[in-house]
Parts: structure tokens; C-alpha cells; sequence
């Protein structure tokens, strides 16, 4: 407890999944959270449920915030951080986390699926570090954690152009770490594999069997398993604390080490 102790942190998508575990994790750790959030009726009740888990925990007075945010426009976005700076006076901590799959054939793929995906995937992630930069940089502190993904650097075929903007996410943290070190801005990301969240039960059950395609996920975990929110959360919480003054411009990979297989 108390890692985070006086940090006020921005998560986007964090209505559920692994947005709403860091949002949680992260209010554990006494930071004032701000869930940036398209579905702002969700996001309340994520917040009050954090309220509520604090509580339990023997955390009183979180501090939670939800903010109607669309993270594909970039005056939504700067809508939130103003929403949050009112409320809280600074933004210490960004995740951008919100993402969504857009599995495609190159060739059959629609103009829209491309712009959609790179609109959330990749511009939602510049929006986020471009709203709050200026506050961190004149501050000279500050955490940005991206939610990248193993297709950051693995490729199944099939699933384009998700691969494309997630290399992307590494591509922008890289640089935008580099850009801003000497203001003692750090930008990470992380690279979750297979997490159980409803993006991957959406995937599962948009297959022909969905039983079977579970079985397959988790045939090819080295783990046996897949991964949980809270899991990723842990990583969050350690990248945006001042545990890690010295990560810069890197990715941490929780995927239970199924991208180091070379094959089964
Ligand atoms: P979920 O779909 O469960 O949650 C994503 C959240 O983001 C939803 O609440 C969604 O809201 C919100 N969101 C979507 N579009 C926008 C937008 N334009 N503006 C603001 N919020 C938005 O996904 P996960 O929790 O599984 O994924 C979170 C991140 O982790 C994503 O970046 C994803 O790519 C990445 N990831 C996930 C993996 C997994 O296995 N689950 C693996 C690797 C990476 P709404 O429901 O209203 O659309």
C-alpha cells in the first residue's frame, strides 16, 4: 500500500479490463485515479466499485474519478486532463490503455477498419501523451505507461492491421522516452499476451467453435494458463511508481513467457 502514495493518475478505458485492474491497483496504492473512459455510465460503476474495494481494504476516501473521454479526439482527451487537473491539481501517471482488436486479410480489409484501428490503437496513445506532456515536462516528472501487446513484435497472420499500430505504441514510447528524458519524463509500455478480459472472450466466441478456440489459447501457453488483469496491473503500478526511476523508453512483456516459444 501506499506505492503511489500522492500521485494522481490518468487510466484511459478503464471502465473494465485491464483498465479498470490498473485503475484499481493503482487507488490501492493511494494514488487519485481518473477513469478516461468512452462509456461514461460504466466507468461510474467501475469507480464506485473501486470506491467500494478500497473500503473493504481498509483504504478510506479514495479518491476516483470518472471522465466521458473518446480517445480518438484529441479535444476529448484535453477535455479529460482538464477535468482531472481541476479535480486533483496534476496529472503524475498516464496509462494509455484503451485499444480495441481489429483483426483483418490485408486485402479484404475496408478503408474504415484500417482508420478505426490506428484511430484508437495508435492516435488515442499520441492524444494521451500529447494532453498531458506540458504539465509533466514543466513539472519535470512524470510516468506514461502505453498498453502495447505481444503483436508489438509478434505477427499472427490474419490480424492486421492490429500488429501495425501496436508496433507503433513501442515505435511512439521509444521516442517520446528519448524526447523527454532529460525532463525526468519516463515512457514504458507494456506488452500484455493473452489476457482474460471481454476483448478476448469477444474473440473467442466470434469463432466457429468457441469451446475449441479457448482450448487452443491455452494450449499454447507455456503456463497452462492465460493471463489475468491484475497481472498486468502489478506491472502498471511498479513502471508508474518510484520504483522504477531508471525505465525508460522500454517495453516489460507479461505474457507468461509465451513469446520467447519458438514453436510447440
Ligand atoms: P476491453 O475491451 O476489455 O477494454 C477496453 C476498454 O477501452 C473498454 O472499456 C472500451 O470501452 C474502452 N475504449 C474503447 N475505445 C475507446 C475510446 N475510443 N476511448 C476511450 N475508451 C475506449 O480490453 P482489454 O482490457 O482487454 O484491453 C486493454 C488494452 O490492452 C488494449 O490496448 C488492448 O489492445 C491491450 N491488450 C489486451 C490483451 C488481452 O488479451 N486482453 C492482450 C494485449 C494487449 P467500450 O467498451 O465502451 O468500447
Amino acid at each position: 500500500m501506499n506505492r503511489l502514495a500522492d500521485k494522481v493518475a490518468m487510466i484511459t478505458g478503464a471502465g473494465r479490463g485491464i483498465g479498470a485492474a490498473i485503475a484499481l491497483a493503482f487507488a490501492r496504492e493511494g494514488a487519485a485515479v481518473v477513469l478516461a473512459e468512452l462509456d461514461l455510465d460504466m466507468a461510474q460503476q467501475t469507480a464506485k466499485q473501486i470506491e467500494n474495494a478500497c473500503a473493504a481494504n481498509g483504504v478510506s476516501g479514495a479518491r476516483v474519478r470518472a471522465v466521458q473521454t473518446d480517445v480518438t479526439l484529441s479535444a476529448s482527451v484535453q477535455h479529460a486532463v482538464g477535468e482531472a487537473e481541476h479535480a486533483f491539481g496534476k496529472i503524475d501517471v498516464l496509462v494509455n490503455n484503451a485499444g480495441i482488436n481489429v483483426f483483418c486479410d490485408p486485402l479484404t480489409m475496408t478503408d474504415d477498419d484500417w482508420r478505426r484501428c490506428f484511430a484508437v490503437d495508435l492516435d488515442g496513445v499520441w492524444n494521451g501523451c500529447r494532453a498531458v506532456l506540458p504539465g509533466m515536462v514543466e513539472r519535470r516528472a512524470g510516468s506514461i505507461v502505453n498498453i502495447a501487446s505481444t503483436h508489438s513484435f509478434k505477427i499472427i497472420p490474419g490480424c492486421f492491421p492490429y500488429p501495425v499500430a501496436k508496433h507503433g505504441v513501442i515505435g511512439l514510447t521509444r521516442a517520446l522516452g528519448i524526447e523527454y528524458a532529460p525532463r525526468n519524463v519516463r515512457v514504458n509500455a507494456i506488452a500484455p499476451g493473452y489476457i482474460e478480459t471481454q476483448l478476448t472472450l469477444d474473440w473467442w466466441n466470434g469463432q466457429a467453435d468457441p469451446v475449441a478456440a479457448k482450448q487452443a489459447t491455452l494450449d499454447l501457453q507455456p503456463m497452462g494458463r492465460i493471463g489475468q488483469p491484475e497481472e498486468v496491473a502489478m506491472t502498471a503500478v511498479f513502471l508508474a511508481s518510484d520504483e522504477a526511476p531508471f525505465i525508460n523508453a522500454s517495453c516489460i512483456t507479461v505474457d507468461g513467457g509465451r513469446s520467447a516459444l519458438y514453436h510447440d
